[in-house]
């Protein structure tokens, strides 16, 4: 498989130097040059979560590392979630309109969120690659929690990549903090940053535009822009509609988003050939999304904080791949737009494009105390507490089925479970009066000591710390 950029320029690549690279040199996004056919669902059915991940993902990574290897990655991935099955699915009864409902539990990683799922892959697939070459890398990115805490379980103790992660002070919540300051491995290094996570993310942006300090120390990304991500998270699409349609039959999927990484993992595999009814995009308050999704236009605003903080984005990186899909595979009609996106602060696509997305996507937000609302009705009907991101996607679907935007009472759906309640306890117990607690692996948590680095929010500062910890 060969990968092009979003914006047209440059050579085709294959799938290791996409991995490494992350960002095109254009300033585009890879995607696959072709969309590959996923195998037949029946020949899926019975098998492991790792045996349908290489089956799924294969095509995605032919040419970049051997057969026999991969398998080994993609079982070692793996091994490290709480359940064989590694992403469940769970019947939740049906929606008013007699549409079955399932929660898919994206949360049984080693950090409980959904990231895991490709962060866990992508830190082996580092590994592998890096070997070959016989190179280090020095991993930087910025956090508001969950990317960050992932990453960093991704990356422990492999040898050939170090791991600097930011986070604002004060700013994640209090378990998203332990998880990155208390992981033991040398190579790992939590960076608290003064401010907020737009001040952590300047600081990461400025160190790779300081191109000397980028090839001296080889920093790669890992942020949701990195297709490897997209890739690795197809493979629960699969696996649910495995469990929820035995006839093979189309099934609506509805995602709580920020960054549009996950939803576009699902688009994908429709792309490639799984029977999808609908795709639901849910908001929070920021709904930069919903918004575009419902008028074509996409005009920034201000981030407000929410009880769903993984989803208080107001630029959806990833869709810059829906995009260059809709527009034809036109790099520069995407670069056109995405142009006057950043220089206006707002785009609109055309009726036609906008008729494309239509066809294929619904949306909706909800806000906080909706939300709020959700986790208690979804507690009292079935006795499961989910976490304020998973309620979002619960309460859109709600929402869309109350409107009949879903003609089709026998297509299943299926919301994504992004995060374990644990993860975000004070929201859970203000809305249901019941605090989650970490699962037994977890447990002690609060007693481990923490190990961290304090940067000012200054690009030198942080240069300086990488340089001093590489000796
Ligand atoms: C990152 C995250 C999201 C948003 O996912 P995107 O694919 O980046 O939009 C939703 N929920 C949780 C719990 C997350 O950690």
């Amino acid at each position: 498989m060969r990968y092009v950029s979003t914006r047209g320029g440059g050579e085709p690549l294959g799938f290791a130097e996409v991995l490494l690279d992350g960002l095109a040199r254009d300033g585009g996004l890879y995607v696959p040059e072709t969309w590959p056919e996923l195998p037949p669902l029946d020949e899926l059915r019975g098998r492991s979560f790792a045996e349908v991940a290489v089956e799924v993902t294969w095509p995605f990574v032919d040419g970049g590392v051997d057969r026999a290897s991969y398998e080994r990655i993609v079982t070692d991935a793996y091994a490290t979630f709480d359940t064989p099955e590694v992403c469940p699915v769970l019947p939740i009864g049906s929606l008013p309109s007699g549409a079955p409902l399932h929660l898919l539990e994206l949360y049984r990683g080693p950090t409980l969120a959904f990231k895991d799922v490709a962060l866990q892959l992508v830190g082996w697939l580092f590994d592998h690659v890096l070997a070959e070459r016989d190179e280090r890398i020095c991993v930087l990115g910025a956090t508001s929690g969950d990317t960050g805490s992932a990453a960093m379980h991704a990356c422990a103790g492999l040898e050939r990549v170090d791991a600097y992660i930011l986070y604002p002070a004060g700013r994640t919540s209090e378990v998203q903090r332990r998880q990155m300051t208390t992981l033991e491995a040398d190579n790992l290094c939590a960076v608290e940053v003064p401010g907020t996570f737009d001040d952590c993310q300047d600081l990461v942006k400025a160190a790779f535009a300081d191109e000397a300090f980028r090839d001296e120390v080889h920093l790669a990304a890992i942020n949701s822009i990195n297709w490897a991500r997209v890739m690795a998270q197809v493979t629960y699409y699969v696996t649910s509609h495995l469990a929820v349609s035995p006839d093979g039959g189309p099934v609506t999927f509805v995602v709580p988003t920020g960054n549009f990484g996950n939803v576009l993992a699902a688009w994908v595999a429709a792309r490639c050939g799984l029977p999808v009814d609908r795709l639901v995009v849910a908001s929070n308050r920021n709904d930069v999304l919903t918004r575009f999704f419902s008028t074509g236009t996409m005009a920034i605003a201000e981030v407000v904080p929410t009880t769903s903080p993984s989803m208080d984005i107001q630029v959806s990186s990833n869709l810059e791949r829906l995009l260059f899909e809709v527009l034809g595979r036109d790099g520069a009609a995407v670069a056109e737009l995405l142009g006057s996106f950043r220089a206006d602060g707002t785009v609109s696509v055309d009726e036609t494009v906008l008729g494309r997305l239509r066809s294929e996507f619904d949306c909706g937000r909800l806000d906080d105390e909706s939300a709020a609302s959700v986790i208690r009705s979804v507690h009292d009907r079935t006795g499961l507490v989910v976490d304020p991101h998973t309620a979002i996607g619960i309460g859109v679907a709600e929402l869309l089925d109350a409107e009949g935007t879903w003609f089709d009472p026998s297509v299943p759906v299926v919301c994504a479970a992004t995060a374990h309640p644990a993860k975000f306890p004070d929201a859970v117990e203000a809305a249901v009066g019941i605090r989650p607690e970490l699962p037994a692996r977890l447990a002690d948590l609060f007693e481990r000591p923490e190990r961290f680095e304090r940067v000012a929010s200054d690009l030198g500062a942080l240069e300086a710390l990488v340089r001093a910890r590489r000796g």
